[in-house]
């Protein structure tokens, strides 16, 4: 199916000078982000600040797929909302081409948009059931490019339909009349329509069945390609991660505890947390390495309303000692490009 796809017609990508080229083109810098629950009717309770994300920091360099993974409640959604600039976050800062990003500013956050997408968790929410497929996929359009005739609009929303392996027949169907990795592509065709330069992909597959989530990898990886395109993939899911993404960011309690290159850290996890998320990726091997025991963490995620003294993870550690219940481990370089937020990990 993948192999009949027509040939993407989207422009090559501008890149106007080298520095540009090197620059990462989405970056965050100590993006942390704080809810403030009320407690009790009418918050006469008291308040609770949950703190979902903590220094966050990412450089998504041009063309590059940035994989960050961790288990649910961890915060990565957080991220994915405020990069969309749908959520502001209670400090730090996001820069697009180098430039600083104001949330409040509707200007700039139009042309933000323009340049970056997002594919969604739930395909079944993200297309409104009331517009036809056409109008979905074109709703970018009208809201971002008023220049265009109904003529043009209608030849791109053909032309995106196509690269997801759609086309012009589906134009007058509804939402309804299709499976969930046709709803998938339908979002991955929207989010196109603007030529984005960069697409945040929060956990786009996880709501599909098993054997329908390898088409729609297949098609983002193939997209990302042909494109170029820089891409941050969230996901709970190594394997996913691994088929998609040239460097992985482990999350951990809202902040990256360990960072680098896919096959790095895939080979040679550091962090205690990410040896056990590799640990439990299913082996296709028959006969597993010797000492690659599968280690079961023990516990749930804590409370990010009152998180552990010193590292985050050390209740669920094995390996924890003294002074990780009193300092935080900050991250440091193990190895190019391998950072690691453990008092344990130490350079090879
Ligand atoms: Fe475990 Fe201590 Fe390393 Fe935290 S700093 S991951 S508790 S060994």
């Amino acid at each position: 199916m993948l192999g009949t796809f027509c040939a993407i017609t989207l422009k090559g990508r501008d890149v106007n000078s080298a520095s540009e080229e090197r620059s990462p083109i989405l970056e965050a810098t100590g993006l942390s982000k704080v809810f403030v629950d009320q407690l009790g009717f009418l918050g006469r309770g008291g308040e609770r600040a949950v703190r979902a994300v903590q220094d966050f920091n990412l450089a998504l360099e041009r063309g590059s797929t940035v994989g960050l993974v961790g288990e649910s409640g961890c915060g990565k959604s957080t991220v994915a909302r405020m990069l969309m600039l749908l959520e502001a976050p209670t400090e730090g800062g996001i820069r697009l081409n180098g430039e600083l990003l104001d949330h409040f500013d509707r200007n700039a956050v139009r042309k933000f948009r323009r340049s970056v997408q997002m594919v969604f968790q739930d395909p079944y929410a993200s297309i409104n059931p009331a517009m036809s497929v056409g109008e979905a996929v074109a709703e970018p359009l009208l809201l971002q490019r008023r220049d265009l005739s109904a003529k043009e609009r209608r030849k791109i929303v053909i032309d995106r339909l196509e690269d997801v392996g759609l086309g012009e027949s589906d134009l007058g169907r509804r939402s309804t009349d299709f499976s969930g990795g046709q709803l998938q592509r339908i979002g991955i065709a929207r989010a196109l329509t603007l030529e984005p330069s960069v697409l945040i992909c929060d956990e786009p597959v996880s709501a599909l069945d098993v054997s329908i989530q390898a088409h729609v990898l297949n098609l983002l990886k193939d997209i990302q390609k042909r494109l170029e395109l820089s891409v941050l993939f969230i996901s709970h899911d190594l394997s996913v991660v691994r088929y998609l993404c040239d460097n992985i960011a482990v999350m951990y309690l809202g902040r990256i505890v360990e960072e680098g290159p896919t096959n790095l850290i895939l080979s040679s996890p550091a962090h205690p947390y990410t040896q056990a998320l590799v640990s439990s990726e299913p082996s296709i091997d028959p006969e597993p390495e010797a000492g690659s025991t599968r280690i079961i963490l023990q516990g749930e995620l804590p409370d990010p309303a009152n998180p552990p003294s010193g590292c985050p993870f050390r209740t669920r550690c094995w390996k924890a000692e003294e002074k990780c219940a009193e300092q935080r481990p900050e991250r440091h370089l193990i190895d190019v490009g391998h950072h690691v937020a453990c008092h344990l990990a130490n350079a090879s």
